[in-house]
């Protein structure tokens, strides 16, 4: 692939200017509640070809469409669905993505080449502002460079794609901090994809036979590649006493270390809503000031905690 020559980034806090970049063919990185989009017009090759390149994600990844509006869909999707009727109504505008029949006339790039394509309508009311004044279906993958951790604050987006986009959204960080809930809604039984903020029991309680069977790597090719991974090793614990403190080591849980022991970098969450708001952030914090060993506490594995503990053994998986 060539390299490209940095280019200038423009930084605003004006959804409406904002726009305007996205109608030129160019690239936006836009705020939402789950993380920072990196934004394209869905129904350009030439747009969706550079959010391959600026972000260096394989273009076998497929991306996500956002609407500001369901009637954008129309250029989007073949069909919705009836699970996806369902979960549109429970959840839409919200942090899930539902996978729907291609409309023929989207460019197949978007999808990665997949007759499916993902859609999502952000509920933060920026974002809304935002692609409402585009006025066209915005292809976004996370605004991050391909294998680090998603961007939740437009710091850590620019960070990463600052030279590389034309326009920055200066937004409020993320307020979810964990990509949105991935749901397959092509067949008779809806699939869970991608963990998130909307959980499993949510969905269930709206279409009750939806499978988590472990989805095949056809069907959802983001599995396929590392995500969400520092550049320091991630290890996980059960209680903080495990961790070994020091320079080099942070630590991010519900339960307090000792006193005495030091880490370079702590936070300790009231909750799980604030220890998955702060996980990425973290670990680019850790990275950033040197840390080589994170250790995460291990929550049990119910409601969103399911998504955080997700994203954490997938960071700790990741080859260094
Ligand atoms: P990101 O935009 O970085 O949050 O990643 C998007 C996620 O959605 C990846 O895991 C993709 O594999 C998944 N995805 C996007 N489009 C599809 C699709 N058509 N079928 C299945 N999974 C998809
Ligand atoms: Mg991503």
């Amino acid at each position: 692939m060539p390299h490209s020559p940095p280019m200038y980034t423009h930084y605003t806090d004006d959804p409406v200017e904002a726009a305007k970049f996205i109608s030129s063919d160019k690239l936006v990185v836009f705020p939402t509640e789950t993380v920072y989009g990196l934004g394209g017009n869905a129904l350009s090759v030439a747009a969706v070809e550079s959010i391959y390149e600026a972000k260096r994600r394989p273009s076998s990844n497929p991306l996500i469409v956002h609407v500001g509006a369901i009637a954008d869909l129309s250029r989007v999707v073949k069909e919705i669905t009836p699970s996806a009727h369902a979960f549109m109504e429970a959840f839409f505008p919200g942090p899930i993505t539902l996978v729907l029949p291609r409309h023929p006339s989207l460019p197949k790039v978007v999808s990665g080449g997949l007759d499916t394509i993902a859609i999502r309508m952000p509920s933060l009311p920026v974002s809304l502002r935002f692609l409402r004044a585009v006025g066209f279906p915005v292809a976004a993958p996370s605004a991050n460079l391909s294998g680090r951790p998603s961007a939740t604050t437009w710091r850590s987006a620019a960070e990463d794609l600052d030279g590389r986009v034309s326009c920055i959204l200066r937004g409020p960080n993320a307020i979810v901090g964990l990509e949105s809930t991935v749901v397959d809604c092509t067949g008779r039984s809806p699939i869970l994809l991608r963990s998130g903020a909307v959980s499993l029991d949510a969905l269930s309680s709206v279409v009750s036979d939806i499978s988590t069977d472990a989805p095949n790597i056809s069907r959802s090719p983001g599995l396929r590649y590392h995500h969400y991974a520092p550049s320091a090793r991630v290890c996980i614990i059960s209680t903080p006493d495990e961790a070994a403190p020091g320079d080099h080591a942070g630590y991010i849980g519900l339960a307090p270390p000792d006193s005495d022991a030091q880490f370079k970098k702590c936070v300790v969450a009231r909750d799980v809503e604030e220890y998955s708001h702060n996980l990425f952030e973290f670990f680019r914090e850790c990275d950033r000031s040197g840390v080589t060993m994170i250790y995460c506490q291990s929550l049990a594995e119910t409601g969103l905690a399911y998504a955080l503990m997700d994203r954490i053994k997938r960071a700790a998986k990741a080859a260094k």
